[in-house]
């Protein structure tokens, strides 16, 4: 039988009229978590997340810090593609992100990084859907630890521009490479931490 998060996402019309559902791509056992917005066209069609001008940005990004694939896994909110990749509805993101706590409790990641807006206050309202237009913007919070609980979870958030949004203003570049140096200190000494106990 198809477990409930599954069912949620097919039931949603993006999920009918879209070709491929994008679930993830990278390291399942990862330290590190990536979480986008939603499939784009390119990522529609080949059926895996970050594979378009986005994707590529990213690959470079996570280059320029010294990680790869190997190092994370990326996915998104929703996991199918909205129409002329319009913004997620709120009753889109409540369909989909079952699925999403569903992988966070699989990989188990020691940091939560979410890229843009749209992931970013979905983890700020901790989960909570009707909260997220309250939240902060990525501008503010961008490169900030927090932690949040969502379904009994404690995760280790860092906030990171959206890869797109650094394709378009490149001076978002630097906050990047900041914000990464941040990220590897939080895994190191999360790793740290979990040989002294
Ligand atoms: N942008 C996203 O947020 N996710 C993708 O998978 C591709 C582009």
């Amino acid at each position: 039988m198809e477990p409930e998060y599954v069912r949620l996402v097919k039931e949603t019309e993006i999920c009918k009229n879209c070709k491929n559902i994008v679930i993830g791509k990278g390291n399942e056992n990862a330290d590190v978590l990536f979480v986008g917005e939603a499939p784009g066209k390119n990522e529609d069609e080949q059926g895996l997340p970050f594979v378009g001008k986005a994707g590529k940005n990213l690959d470079n990004l996570l280059q320029k810090v010294g990680l790869s694939l190997n190092d994370i896994y990326v996915t998104n909110i929703l996991k199918c593609r909205p129409p002329e990749n319009r913004n997620p509805s709120p009753e889109e993101i409540k369909a989909h992100t079952p699925w999403l706590i569903e992988q966070i409790k699989k990989i188990k990641p020691k940091v939560v990084c979410s890229l843009g807006n749209y992931a970013t206050k979905f983890f700020l309202s901790e989960g909570d859907v009707e909260k997220m237009e309250k939240q902060p913007g990525i501008t503010s919070v961008h490169g900030k630890v927090r932690f949040v609980e969502i379904n009994g979870m404690k995760i280790k958030l860092i906030p990171l521009f959206h890869p797109a949004a650094i394709i378009y203003n490149k001076n978002l570049l630097s906050w990047w490479k900041e914000d990464m140096e941040i990220v590897k200190k939080e895994i190191l000494e999360s790793l740290a931490q979990k040989k002294l106990f």
